[in-house]
């Protein structure tokens, strides 16, 4: 069994044991209760994709849909364990789920990631539905996809089911503010957390690892609320200015232009290596950014990056799990000792399944919300399911994380009575 599932079934266990949690719940939550299997031939090559659907005691199984070469099906099982727990956390009416291929989408041509999406939807078709599975966007997975997806189960059924996936275009059912979400909700659960530590956002320095979709809007709401942001990396490399890096629409443009953030160091509207020295600027890797000398650690990429390696050297008193999964067991242990205060995946970067319900919901009431609206109810949810994690890190005095699954925990006993 991988590290990874073990990780989180021994997290189930000992939340089990702290909060008195019923045996029936866990032994429950100790398997899965579907794993579809699915053959996939794309560009002449013959792979693989799963859906694992976890528990769905509070509602529907719901989770992501990732395309990556790592993909297996222990991951998925671990990932949709975690939806579980993340849905929970966030108090949406949702169980847990996770899918994926084992693919590279950049090895594909746009024909090819289309067609190889809608066989995977047809062969999905009898096991997701907006009451039963509802996949949405994860690791390489965006928008488009998604409406991929509803158009082939809705032609499957023979009827518009656009509720049947979330993050899709606004123009095609989607939700304002979803692409945000993630990004936008990890602030407000920083911003809630720091509140009770009476800490001031105001000049905390933060190294973000990942300029994706989440850490793109991660940081532009970070420098919003004050953060000096001065650290930014993407899988190829990034830049370290101290003084603290400009904009993000700058950024964002700059890495559009080039293909990568590494030499992107904006004077005025200028992006270029050659602002550099002007900028006191450092060329960094994705594993230097974890080690920088700054007070919040964001890793927003993928799992396992902060490991039994490099835990000893992480600085930052705090670290913001935006990806799933980026700390692995033992890291964790190490943290914990040293009193880093992890702000765990499951609580960190819920937001984006808090605007998928938004989403589903509006879906299934023919409503259409503004965006203002949405960020609000977002931004309310992330604040009550920070304030009620921290309670428990206090009240069972646990980390973070082991509070976190209590709090689920407690939530899923309750949804069975
Ligand atoms: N993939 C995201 C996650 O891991 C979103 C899932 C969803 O919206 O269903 O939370």
């Amino acid at each position: 069994m991988s590290d990874f599932l073990n990780r989180n079934l021994n997290l189930l266990k000992q939340a089990t044991d702290t909060a008195g949690i019923s045996p029936k719940v866990l032994n429950k939550l100790l398997t899965h209760d579907n794993i579809v299997e699915i053959d996939l031939t794309v560009a002449g090559k013959h792979i693989k994709g799963h859906r694992v659907q976890h528990n769905n005691t509070l509602g529907p199984y719901k989770g992501g849909l990732r395309y990556h070469a790592d993909v297996t099906v222990e991951e998925m099982k671990a990932l949709s364990l975690l939806m579980t727990i993340k849905n929970a956390v966030i108090d949406v009416p949702f169980g847990g789920g996770k899918g994926g291929i084992a693919i590279d989408p950049k090895t594909l041509s746009e024909e090819e990631l289309e067609e190889m999406t809608r066989e995977f939807t047809r062969q999905l078709t009898p096991f997701i539905g907006p009451k039963t599975d509802i996949p949405a966007p994860d690791v390489n997975t965006n928008s488009k996809i998604m409406g991929w997806i509803e158009d082939e189960y809705s032609k499957a059924v023979s009827f518009p089911s656009p509720a049947v996936v979330t993050g899709k275009d606004v123009a095609h059912g989607g939700s304002e503010g979803r692409t945000e979400a993630t990004g936008y909700g990890g602030v407000y659960a920083l911003l809630s957390i720091l509140k009770k530590l009476n800490k001031n956002p105001q000049d905390m320095t933060v190294a973000v690892q990942g300029f994706g979709n989440v850490g793109h809007y991660l940081i532009e709401e970070l420098q919003k609320s004050g953060f000096k942001v001065v650290a930014v990396s993407d899988s190829k490399g990034g830049i370290y200015v101290p003084s603290g890096i400009p904009e993000t629409p700058l950024l964002a443009q700059c890495k559009k232009e080039k293909g990568m953030l590494a030499g992107c160091y904006c004077v005025g509207s200028v992006c270029d290596i050659s602002n550099k020295e002007k900028l006191n600027g450092q060329d960094i890797t994705p594993s230097e950014i974890l080690e920088l000398p700054v007070d919040i650690l964001v890793p927003s990429a993928l799992e396992n990056v902060i490991n039994s390696e490099n835990a000893d050297k992480i600085q930052a008193s705090i670290i913001l799990e935006m990806a799933n999964g980026p700390t692995t067991g033992d890291a964790d242990a190490i943290l914990n000792k040293k009193n880093t205060l992890i702000i765990p995946d499951i609580l960190a970067n819920s937001g984006g399944v808090a605007v998928s319900y938004f989403e589903w919901y509006q879906n299934l009431n023919n409503e259409k919300w503004g965006k203002d609206e949405v960020l609000k109810k977002l931004k309310e949810k992330m604040e009550k399911a920070a304030d009620t994690v921290f309670e428990a890190h206090e009240k069972y005095n646990v980390s973070l994380r082991q509070a976190a699954f209590i709090v689920a925990l407690q939530r899923i006993q309750e949804g069975k009575k």
